[in-house]
C-alpha cells in the first residue's frame, strides 16, 4: 500500500499549487477531486495491468489508473483500482505496457503544419536529386494547382548551403513554385514566382533578411527571412473551410502520436477563432493555448484586440481547460544556418569582409523592450524566439526590466529555441523565472553539419544546453516546432533528447565524444519536459501533466517501456493508445 500516503500528498500539493497559481478553475477542479477521490467512487474507464508513470521526480509508477468523466480519480495497484469497476466501466488491460500523461507540444505552428500535410514535403530528402523527384511527382499529381508550395528542404545538400531557381526552372516554368526550408527561415522560388513578385536584379530589399544574389547581382531564387514575404504574400490564402479540414487532419495525426495538448507559438485572432469553432462543434481533441504573433509592426489596435481576447479567455474557466489565449510571441532573430541568428561573437565560418558577421536582431531592441514592457503590464505571458546567444541575452534583459518596472510575479515568460547561449546567462533564466522552451529534434545531429560550422568548436559546449539549463534549476520544456522540424513525433524528440544521436546512431563512437553529448538528458527528464513542464508553461500544472487524482484524463500508452529499453531504440516506440478528456481518441492495431 505504498501509494496511499503518496496520493494523499499529491492531492494536498495540487490544491496548494492550484491556489498559489491563482487559477480559479484549477483550484475548483482540484478541490472537487479531493472530495471525489475516496474509494467507493466508480470509474468510467480503467487502464490496468500496466506501468503507469505518474510524472514525478524521481520516477514513480502505479499499475492502474481509474477515470471518471474527464478526470483521473485514482492511480494505484490493479487490485485497488478494481474496486472502482462496475458493469458500466470500460476496462483496458495494458498487458504491462507503459502509460504516461499525454504529450504537450509546447511550441508548434499547428495550422501551418496541418495545411502542409497537403503540400510538397521535402523533409528528410538527403540530396538534391531526391528533392527534385518529389517536387516533380507533386507537380504531375496536382496539375490544377495554381501555385506549387511546400517545405522541408535542408541547407546541407546544396553547394554553398542554399538552393537556386535553376533546379526548379528545369522542372516547372509555367507555374510559380515556392518552397520553404525545414526551419521556415529561408525560401526557394523559381523564376516564375520571382517574376510575379517583381523581383529583379534592381530590386532593393532593406528589411530583415535578404534577396540572395549571385556574383553578377542576379537573384538566385533563395530568399532569407522576411524577404520571403515578397513571394509568399502572393500565394492565395486557403479558405476557412479548408483550414478547418486541415486542422481536423492535423488532430488525427496528433492523436496517433499521443499529443493531447499544444501551445501554438504564434498565431492570429483568426486562428484562435478556428479552434473556437472546433471547440463549439465538440471536435477539438487536444487542449490548445494560443500565443498571438507580435513584432515591430504590431499596432496599438492589434494589442487592444489581444487584450480583449485574453480577457474573454480568462473569464471562461469552463472552456479555458481546452482553449486559452494569454500569450504573445516575438521573433527576435533568425537561424544559425543562414547566419541570421544574432550572436555575441562572430560566426565562425564567415569571411572577414562579411557585412553582418554577428547576424542581427529582427526587431530594433528599443521597440522590442518597449513592447515587452507593455505586454507584461497587460498580464501577458511572453514568448521570444531567440536562437543566437545575443538574442537570448536581449530577451532576458527585456524580461528583467519589464518585471522590475511592472512588479509582476509568476509571469512565466519564455525563451524559445536557445540553440546557443552564453554560460554567463544560464543562471539568469532561473533567477528571472524564465522557461527554456526547446526542441530536441532541432538538435538531431543528422542536420548539424552547416550548424556546427557556423557556431564553431568554442560555442559547441553550450549547443542546445539542456543539461546545463536543467542543472541551474530552469524549467525546461520540450516541443517540436512543427512544421519547422524534421518530425512532429514526440518520440523522435525523446530519442534526440536522451541520445543526441540520430536514429542511425550518428555521430558514431559512443560517449563521451560526439555532439555535445554531455547536454543529453535522462528519459524521465525528457518526458517531464514533454508533460509536466509543458503544463507549467501554460499555467496548467495543477490540472494536467501528471497522473494523479483530480488531473484531466489525458494519457498515452506506448508499445514499449521507455524506462527499460536501450535508449538507442527509443525511436522505434509507437503509440498504442491515446486518451483525451477521458475518452479513447486513438488506438492502433495492438490487442488490448
Ligand atoms: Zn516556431
Amino acid at each position: 500500500m505504498k501509494t496511499k500516503p503518496r496520493l494523499f500528498l499529491a492531492v494536498a500539493l495540487f490544491c496548494l499549487l492550484a491556489f498559489s497559481s491563482g487559477s480559479k478553475a484549477a483550484a475548483q477542479r482540484s478541490a472537487n477531486s479531493s472530495v471525489n477521490s475516496p474509494t467507493g467512487a466508480r470509474a468510467d474507464l480503467v487502464l490496468t495491468n500496466g506501468r503507469v508513470w505518474l510524472g514525478g521526480d524521481p520516477p514513480s509508477f502505479a499499475e492502474a489508473v481509474a477515470i471518471r468523466g474527464n478526470q483521473i480519480v485514482r492511480a494505484g495497484s490493479a487490485a485497488e483500482i478494481k474496486r472502482l469497476v462496475d458493469e458500466r466501466t470500460r476496462v483496458i488491460d495494458l498487458g504491462g505496457k507503459l502509460a504516461a500523461p499525454g504529450f504537450n507540444d509546447a511550441h508548434i505552428h499547428f495550422l501551418s503544419g496541418a495545411l502542409g500535410l497537403g503540400e510538397i514535403d521535402l523533409t528528410g530528402s538527403g540530396n538534391v536529386a531526391e528533392m527534385i523527384e518529389r517536387i516533380a511527382a507533386y507537380a504531375r499529381g496536382n496539375p490544377g494547382k495554381q501555385w506549387i508550395t511546400g517545405r522541408g528542404w535542408a541547407y546541407a545538400p546544396f553547394p554553398g548551403g542554399l538552393p537556386t531557381k535553376a533546379y526548379l526552372d528545369a522542372l516547372i516554368k509555367d507555374r510559380p513554385v515556392f518552397l520553404q526550408a525545414y526551419d521556415g527561415h529561408s525560401g526557394w522560388a523559381n523564376s516564375k514566382a520571382l517574376q510575379l513578385a517583381g523581383i529583379t536584379r534592381n530590386t532593393i530589399f532593406d528589411g530583415y533578411g535578404e534577396i540572395v544574389r549571385d556574383a553578377s547581382g542576379e537573384p538566385t531564387g533563395a530568399l532569407k527571412e522576411e524577404a520571403q514575404r515578397l513571394v509568399s504574400r502572393l500565394i492565395p490564402e486557403p479558405a476557412r473551410e479548408r483550414k478547418l479540414e486541415a486542422l481536423r487532419q492535423g488532430m488525427k495525426l496528433a492523436a496517433s502520436l499521443g499529443i493531447t495538448s499544444i501551445q501554438n507559438a504564434g498565431g492570429s485572432p483568426e486562428e484562435l477563432s478556428l479552434y473556437e469553432e472546433l471547440l463549439k462543434r465538440g471536435e477539438l481533441t487536444m487542449r490548445v493555448s494560443v500565443a498571438f504573433s507580435a513584432g515591430a509592426r504590431t499596432t496599438p489596435q492589434e494589442i487592444d484586440r489581444f487584450i480583449a481576447l485574453k480577457k474573454q479567455s480568462d473569464l471562461n474557466p469552463q472552456t479555458q481547460i481546452t482553449l486559452r489565449a494569454g500569450s504573445v510571441k516575438f521573433v527576435l532573430d533568425g537561424v544559425i544556418e543562414s547566419h541570421t541568428a544574432a550572436m555575441i561573437e562572430r560566426y565562425s565560418d564567415l569571411p572577414p569582409n562579411h557585412g553582418a558577421p554577428y547576424g542581427e536582431l529582427a526587431i530594433p531592441v528599443e521597440i522590442y523592450r518597449d513592447l515587452v514592457a507593455r505586454l507584461d503590464k497587460a498580464g501577458f505571458q511572453i514568448y521570444t524566439h531567440a536562437i543566437g546567444d545575443r538574442a537570448a541575452r536581449e530577451a532576458l534583459k527585456a524580461y528583467e526590466d519589464a518585471l522590475e518596472v511592472n512588479k509582476r510575479s509568476n509571469a512565466r515568460h519564455r525563451i524559445e529555441h536557445i540553440e546557443t547561449v552564453s554560460p554567463e546567462d544560464i543562471p539568469r533564466f532561473g533567477a528571472l523565472g524564465v522557461t527554456a522552451s526547446m526542441q530536441p529534434i532541432h538538435a538531431d545531429p543528422g542536420a548539424a553539419e552547416v550548424w556546427s560550422r557556423a557556431v564553431g568548436v568554442e560555442r559547441m559546449r553550450y549547443a542546445f544546453a539542456w543539461q546545463s539549463l536543467l542543472k541551474s534549476g530552469v524549467m525546461l520544456v520540450y516541443s517540436s516546432d512543427w512544421p519547422s522540424a524534421i518530425s512532429v513525433d514526440p518520440i523522435r524528440g525523446l530519442h534526440a533528447a536522451v541520445n543526441r544521436r540520430t536514429v542511425a546512431g550518428q555521430p558514431p563512437g559512443g560517449w563521451p565524444r560526439g555532439w555535445a553529448a554531455e547536454q543529453r538528458v535522462s528519459i524521465s527528464d525528457a518526458l517531464r519536459a514533454y508533460t509536466h513542464a509543458g503544463a507549467y508553461s501554460s499555467f496548467e500544472e495543477a490540472i494536467k501533466g501528471r497522473i494523479a487524482p483530480g488531473m484531466l484524463a489525458d494519457i498515452v500508452v506506448f508499445s514499449q517501456d521507455l524506462f527499460k529499453i536501450d535508449p538507442m531504440r527509443i525511436h522505434e516506440t509507437r503509440v498504442a493508445l491515446t486518451v483525451f478528456d477521458g475518452k479513447v481518441i486513438y488506438q492502433d492495431g495492438m490487442k488490448f
